[in-house]
């Protein structure tokens, strides 16, 4: 790997801020950006819509085995169809951590992932970036904020999209059991990688985090 392909992970709970972070972090890089819950929404949305259940068997397993699952210019294409327009909602929320949960799941997803690395740096956001998909990154972050913080900031971006059947309250019960599940899963939980850097922005601006992690990366490839 050479200085300029850096990988950078950030990992943290539903709504800490991490896709809006991560894509600014890697344009100010030069970097490619790789949102991997919108992998694990495709694919949940796309087994939803095909009356498999978020449950271990032949149903799911021969579902993945025939799938595919591309990334293409930002772009999730399942089977060929885009479906990155319509994943991004409570109910796709709620079905991406069942499924997610899942090892066949994750084992799916693996080398897609990976695969995004090959073609030079990037700015990997999810779960499990630092601890699991990218052990080696030299740069690794934990992006958290306090859980009020995360529902207002969910709900904002909710009600700008003209969601108005959305309260404060039920975000925040979501985001709780969006966190629950992630953290218990037995396979690949949300954790703090033990090398990663813990950046709470429930004060911090959008601006402030991408400042902060821009100024870790450079200190990292100067290592290299
Ligand atoms: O990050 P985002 O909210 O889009 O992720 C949707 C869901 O996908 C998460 O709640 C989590 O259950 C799952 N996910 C995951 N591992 C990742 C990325 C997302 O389990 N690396």
């Amino acid at each position: 790997m050479t200085s300029k392909n850096i990988v950078v992970t950030i990992d943290g709970p539903a709504g800490a801020g991490k896709s809006s972070v991560a894509r600014d972090v890697a344009r100010r890089l030069g970097l490619s950006y790789l949102d991997t819950g919108a992998l694990y929404r495709a694919l949940a949305y796309t087994l939803d819509k095909r009356g498999i259940p978020p449950e271990e068997g032949e149903p799911l397993s021969s579902s993945l085995r025939s799938l595919s699952v591309a990334l293409v210019s930002g772009k999730v294409l399942v089977d060929g169809v885009d479906v990155t327009d319509l994943i991004r909602n409570p109910l796709v929320d709620s079905l991406a951590s069942r499924y997610s949960a899942l090892p066949s799941v994750r084992a799916r997803l693996l080398d897609i992932q990976r695969e995004q690395a090959l073609g030079g740096g990037l700015v990997a956001d999810g779960r499990d970036m630092g601890t699991v998909v990218f052990p080696l990154a030299p740069l690794k972050v934990f992006l958290t904020a306090s859980e009020e913080i995360r529902a207002e900031r969910r709900l904002n971006e909710l009600l700008s999209k003209g969601q108005a059947d959305v309260s404060f309250s039920s975000v925040l019960e979501d985001i709780k059991a969006r966190d629950r599940s992630d953290r218990e899963r037995p396979c690949s939980p949300l954790r703090e990688a033990p090398d990663s850097v813990k950046i709470d922005s429930s004060s911090m601006t959008v601006v402030q985090v991408v400042e902060r992690i821009v100024s870790l990366a450079e200190g990292a490839r100067s290592d290299e």
